[in-house]
């Protein structure tokens, strides 16, 4: 036992000191304390999370180490369908046959990792993603806790923190506010009564935004546009009047649908009141950007990252031209055009959605966050590599729009987020880790390529 708290503590320093990478703990207890499998898994977790705490001042508490921090390999003898199980997991038989499930084999390979860089978590696995500075909208230098899954993700978002780091960290733009939206839908038998409708809402315009203030006002939000769009159909005129609000830290989404629901009651009256002849009348999700991904999204907060690498010097660092590394960015931005897409998306569909599993902020479901963009480019004597993303929605206040659960709190505490815009911050950069790692691998021929087994 004494021997296992030496080697923390010694992994811990070297941590410490930069003289390993968070992902060789596992492989260093091992070569160099001579830990026995599946020892090592539930110590390098210690380690990385007392390097974590010692850097932000935070412990980990509800984000718990289980005592058997590992998974292990089995097969069904009947259907040879090969398992990995966490170590914990009680139901040791087939998911198909049902048959009782025996371990792979005898040796030590048949544990692993539960997630790469594994820091604790029973339900869902965090792993340690890197640490990454910003400058720009947002300063300062942020651990990263991602839910990532299995694979080299973590690792590959650890990298590429280390890389932007080395060249001055991410620079970050991101919007002060937040949009929400919701809208109106009215349909009309007639062209003649939604002409009139279109007039009597105008003219009711400012008690309608006196009752949008005072409600979205509980929410630190605000009105802030409004848009009228006429559409047709065969049968039928329809009118679409689109309420947007802004917000600081809040998502804003129920505030603003509870808003714009009043705001309704007052125009369906207004349209009584002048006798028009409204057939529907309803909140027209369709037209409000609820869940698509769209390239004119009216919810959510835009937040960009980029990394500056002097040319100069890109070749020597990164073992790979700054030329060929465009170009793939150029061939990836073809595929995704050719795929009839709007935006060049890459990764970031996992680490966002990864970033929100472990933060357990509002909204649970990241797929309007997760639309993104990659820019490559030169400028001047320095390499310039991007990524925007338009729609970053994020409540990081627990609240009745959203329970935030501890280990998702805790999550927040560690990474050091305390506002959504951050929030958004931190994810700009996770991406732009993530892809810068991911396309310089492409580009040097490092990934994708077949296993000596
Ligand atoms: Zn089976």
């Amino acid at each position: 036992m004494a021997g296992s708290r030496k080697a923390v503590d010694e992994a811990v320093a070297m941590l410490e000191a930069g003289e390993m990478p968070p992902w060789k703990v596992e492989g260093y207890l091992i070569e160099v304390h001579g830990l026995a499998p599946p020892e090592q898994f539930g110590l390098a977790a210690e380690a990385r999370r007392q390097w974590i705490a010692k850097r932000t001042g935070i412990e980990f508490r509800h984000i718990a180490i289980p005592e058997t921090p590992y998974k292990v390999r089995y097969v069904c003898e009947h259907d040879r369908t090969t398992f990995e199980l966490d170590a914990a997991d009680t139901d040791k038989r087939c998911t198909l046959c049902r048959g009782a499930l025996k371990p792979a084999d005898s040796s030590a390979e048949r544990y692993a990792p539960l997630v790469n860089n594994y820091v604790g978590g029973t339900e869902d696995y965090y792993s340690f993603a890197g640490s990454i500075r910003l400058t720009g909208d947002c300063d300062g230098e942020f651990q990263i806790l991602l839910q990532y899954g299995t694979g080299l993700g973590p690792i590959g978002v650890c990298r590429g923190c280390h890389m932007i780091n080395r060249f001055g960290g991410a620079r970050v733009k991101v919007g002060q506010r937040a949009s929400a939206s919701r809208c109106v839908g009215l349909i009309f038998g007639k062209e003649e009564e939604r002409e009139r409708a279109l007039k009597v809402i105008g003219g009711a315009m400012g008690s309608l935004e006196d009752r949008l203030r005072k409600i979205l006002g509980k929410w630190d939000g605000q009105p802030a546009t409004v848009e009228f769009f006429r559409a047709d159909d065969p049968h039928s005129f329809f009118l679409f009047v689109e309420f947007t609000a802004d917000f600081v830290n809040y998502r804003g989404h129920g505030a603003i649908s509870q808003a714009v629901g009043a705001v309704k009651e007052l125009v369906d009256a207004e349209l009584r009141k002048h006798s028009i002849e409204v057939e529907v009348s309803a909140i027209a999700q369709g037209y409000d950007g609820d869940l698509k991904p769209s390239p004119r999204n009216k919810r959510g907060r835009y937040a960009a990252a980029e990394v500056h690498v002097p040319l100069a010097s890109f070749g020597k660092y990164f073992e790979c031209s700054a030329e060929r590394l465009l170009s793939f960015v150029r061939l990836d931005a073809s595929g995704v055009e050719k795929m009839g897409w709007f935006h060049h998306t890459g990764m970031g569909g996992e680490i966002i959605a990864g970033m929100y599993k472990a933060t357990k902020v509002n909204p649970h479901s990241p797929l309007v966050s997760s639309l993104e963009r990659i820019y490559a480019g030169v400028e001047g004597d320095e390499l310039v590599y991007g990524v925007e993303l338009p729609n970053v929605e994020a409540g990081t206040l627990s609240c009745s729009e959203g329970l935030i659960p501890p280990p998702g709190r805790e999550a927040l505490r560690i990474m050091g987020i305390d506002t959504a815009r951050e929030f958004a911050a931190c994810l700009a950069a996770q991406v732009l880790a993530g892809e810068f790692n991911l396309s310089l691998e492409i580009a040097r021929e490092r990934l994708y390529r077949p296993r000596q087994d």
